[in-house]
């Protein structure tokens, strides 16, 4: 039955029908159509609409920008989708306190100018940074390559005001950096996915922006010659903000996605480094240290714009050029400690299947997050059916098995809701599912998301 939309406060805008573009995100599912597409355009819109979905019993789903990899964003059956994107105000940012505080839609490269123009500096840095939303962000707690040395979303979160699935408004925190009365209900909040809240404003720690930075592109023969040359970069106390490996794969599809030639020469593996600090005699004696200790075939300090452009440009089309490359493709975020990436990258290729179907493992290695690409390449339809979903849960399993988790930064959403079990107990689901009822006792936010069935 269509929901009754004669009791939602009529100022807030309805799209009905759906537009279809919201039936996708940047996961390999194709979402149900919404019964309508709800824009709220404040906090007191978000706690009216929860208020409406559990008088009349209609389920809801939020999405920021849509450019989720695991389908958190898209509809639950018979949903209402709420759009974050008329939210977008910086409410304020605050130099003395050295604070942002912005409504959920505001896209992320809007909160990285703010901030620096001010000298401050908000640090995590998803490769989507310039249409993915800050609310987005606070949901999956997202991460990126910086959050080698500086962290990811949860750690710069110090205030969120929102509205809990059964309609309860909150505000915890706010402008205080040290805080730990009661339960951490913020750290709840963040990397909950939708599932527990609609988060309508949120307040960012800023830091000082670092003065200098250098960057430069570290070619290898190999991947273990890469892989050994960041474990001893490591080891030798110096901490790089940024160390991206990419092998020749990516980068020769990032480059044809591109459409562009190489300015560099392309080696079976490369590390992207970025050093930063207080002064350019600090971050150029880093990195003539990494220099050093990489023993790379080639060392090329990234020093032009353009040079910058064309590296991080080739860094951020891997996903998009790897699709192009093999016809279709599943990504997943392992990650597990460092000191088994290494042996993970290894048995990730041989993981790759005799009938065409290739895995590679690519990212933000520094921090031991690895994206598993599993590529169709010359497999047959029949092949790739077949065997890509065994191949999915040995990268589950071998993450598993090394220590580490099923994902590192883009969240369970509804493709991996199915492994949850690998990583946790019974018990464990039971207490994240009771938690989950507590506060969406109709089970309105985002159901189909997080827990297998
Ligand atoms: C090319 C590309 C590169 C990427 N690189 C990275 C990367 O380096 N690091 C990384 O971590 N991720 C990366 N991602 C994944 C993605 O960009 C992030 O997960 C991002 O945080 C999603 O933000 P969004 O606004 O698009 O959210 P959406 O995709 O719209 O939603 C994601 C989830 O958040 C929930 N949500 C959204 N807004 C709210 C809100 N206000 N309240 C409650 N729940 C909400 C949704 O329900 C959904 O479950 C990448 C994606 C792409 C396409």
């Amino acid at each position: 039955m269509a929901p009754d939309f004669s009791l939602l406060p009529s100022r807030i805008p309805i799209q009905n029908p759906a537009n279809p573009a919201f039936t996708t995100d940047y996961s390999p599912l194709h979402g149900e159509t919404p019964a309508a597409v709800l824009f709220p355009q404040s906090h007191q819109d978000c706690i009216d609409i929860m208020r409406w979905a559990n008088l009349t019993n209609t389920p809801i789903s939020v999405r920021g920008a849509g450019t989720g990899t695991t389908g958190g964003a898209l509809c639950a059956p018979h949903a209402v989708l709420v759009s974050m994107q008329n939210m977008t105000r910086i409410v304020e940012i605050d130099p003395q306190n050295s604070t942002i505080t912005a409504e959920p839609g505001v896209i992320l490269t809007n909160i990285h100018t703010m901030a620096n123009q001010y000298g401050l500096f908000y640090p995590p840095d998803p490769a989507s940074l310039n249409r993915c939303t800050i609310g987005g962000n606070v949901a999956e707690n997202a991460g990126g390559p910086r959050a080698l040395k500086y962290g990811v979303t949860r750690d710069y979160v110090i205030g969120l005001q929102g509205v809990w699935a059964n309609g309860e408004p909150f505000h915890y925190g706010g402008k205080v950096k040290k805080n730990v009365a009661g339960y951490d209900l913020i750290g709840l909040l963040v990397g909950s996915e939708g599932t527990l809240a609609i988060i309508t404003q949120i307040t960012l720690k800023l830091i000082p922006k670092p003065r200098h930075q250098r960057e430069a592109l570290a070619t290898f023969d190999s991947p273990e010659h890469a892989l050994s040359a960041l474990t001893t970069v490591l080891q030798h106390g110096i901490q790089p903000s940024t160390a991206e490996f990419m092998v020749d794969t990516c980068i020769h599809a990032a480059l044809h996605y591109l459409n562009t030639p190489p300015q560099f020469k392309v080696q079976r593996a490369a590390i992207i480094w970025q050093v930063d600090g207080p002064s350019e005699d600090a971050v150029t004696a880093q990195l003539s240290l990494i220099n050093h200790l990489s023993k790379a075939l080639d060392f090329i300090p990234m020093t032009t714009p353009d040079m910058i452009n064309h590296v991080w440009g080739i860094r951020r089309a891997i996903s998009l050029g790897l699709n192009q490359l093999a016809g279709q493709k599943h990504s997943e975020d392992i990650a597990v400690p460092l000191a088994k990436v290494p042996i993970v990258i290894e048995a990730l290729e041989a993981l790759s299947h005799p009938g065409g179907i290739q895995v590679l493992g690519y990212g933000h290695l520094g921090d031991g997050n690895i994206h598993v690409n599993i590529l169709k390449m010359s497999a047959s339809t029949n092949d790739w059916h077949t065997h890509a979903p065994t191949i999915i849960k040995q990268v589950m399993e071998l993450a598993i098995s090394n220590g580490g988790t099923i994902t590192g930064e883009h969240g369970v959403g509804r493709t991996k809701k199915s492994f949850m079990p690998l990583q946790f107990s019974p018990h464990d689901l039971h207490l994240m599912q009771s938690i989950k009822r507590q506060v969406d006792p109709n089970g309105i936010l985002n159901t189909d998301c997080m827990f297998p069935k």
